[in-house]
């Protein structure tokens, strides 16, 4: 199974993901956290892209592309993977495209998620996040708090604010991805692999709704390919 989650800054990528990741037993790959890592660690590719983290640009598809290549090579995807914030540029969508089939792979589904504008703004001013690069447990101020003010619930490590979740570089990120990285869903239109839907609080689609909804579209998509494989056997 294969499955790109997409969609604009805090549209709920990851968290749709975690649940997505347990019910078929394979792994996330966020790059924005693969990025954070990075930056943790002191690395020379960390050191990169923080100077375009920080200012809510993409970091470039020469490293972005490389970096996603070298991860899925390893060999816990080979039962398949989800992808958390990658491609976010059409060169990067091609590139995919381009890798998979060279390794006879294809994705299952796109899934775009939607969200009403003032609500993704919301979402990312009030995130908050752990600062252990292990654990990276996702709080929101409002909705979603940890038990005692500043410290993760799940590794007792610090809580922090993202750079880049603070409200000018929040902003940028919303335009940058209006501009770049919304017309790689119309490079995916029309092949059968865009799901479309919302995840909002204000209309009541929480994630497990969402994930479920998503659920069903799998099963579905899969018995109509078993469907057609059936047919195709009778005929030949
Ligand atoms: P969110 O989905 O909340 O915006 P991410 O953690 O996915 O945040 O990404 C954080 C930042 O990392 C992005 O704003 C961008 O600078 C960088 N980044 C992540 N994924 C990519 C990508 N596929 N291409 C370029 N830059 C990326
Ligand atoms: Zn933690």
């Amino acid at each position: 199974m294969i499955i790109i989650m997409f969609g604009p800054p805090a549209a709920g990528k990851g968290s749709v993901a975690g649940i997505l990741s347990e019910k078929y037993n394979i792994p996330t790959i966020s790059t924005g956290d693969m990025f954070r890592k990075y930056i943790s660690n002191g690395s020379e590719i960390g050191k990169k892209a923080n100077e375009y983290i920080s200012q809510g640009q993409l970091v470039p598809d020469e490293i972005t592309i490389e970096m996603v290549k070298e991860r899925l090579s390893e060999n816990d995807v080979k039962n398949g993977f989800i992808l958390d914030g990658f491609p976010r540029t059409v060169k990067q969508a091609e590139e995919l495209d381009k890798f998979l089939k060279e390794n006879n792979r294809d994705i299952d589904v796109v899934v775009k998620l939607e969200a009403p504008k003032e609500e993704l703004l919301e979402r990312i001013t009030n995130r908050r996040i752990c600062k252990n690069s292990d654990c990276k447990a996702v709080y929101n101020t409002k909705l979603n708090p940890p038990k005692v003010a500043g410290i993760c619930d799940k590794c007792g490590g610090p809580i922090v604010q993202r750079d880049d979740d603070k409200l000018e570089s929040a902003l940028n990120r919303l335009s940058v991805y209006d501009k770049e990285t919304a017309p790689v869903a119309d490079y995916y239109k029309g092949t059968e692999r865009l799901y479309t839907t919302t995840l909002s609080e204000r209309e009541n689609r929480l994630k497990d709704v969402v994930s479920a909804d998503i659920i069903k579209y799998l099963d579905l998509k899969k018995k109509k390919n078993n469907g057609k494989r059936n047919i195709e056997d009778e005929c030949r």
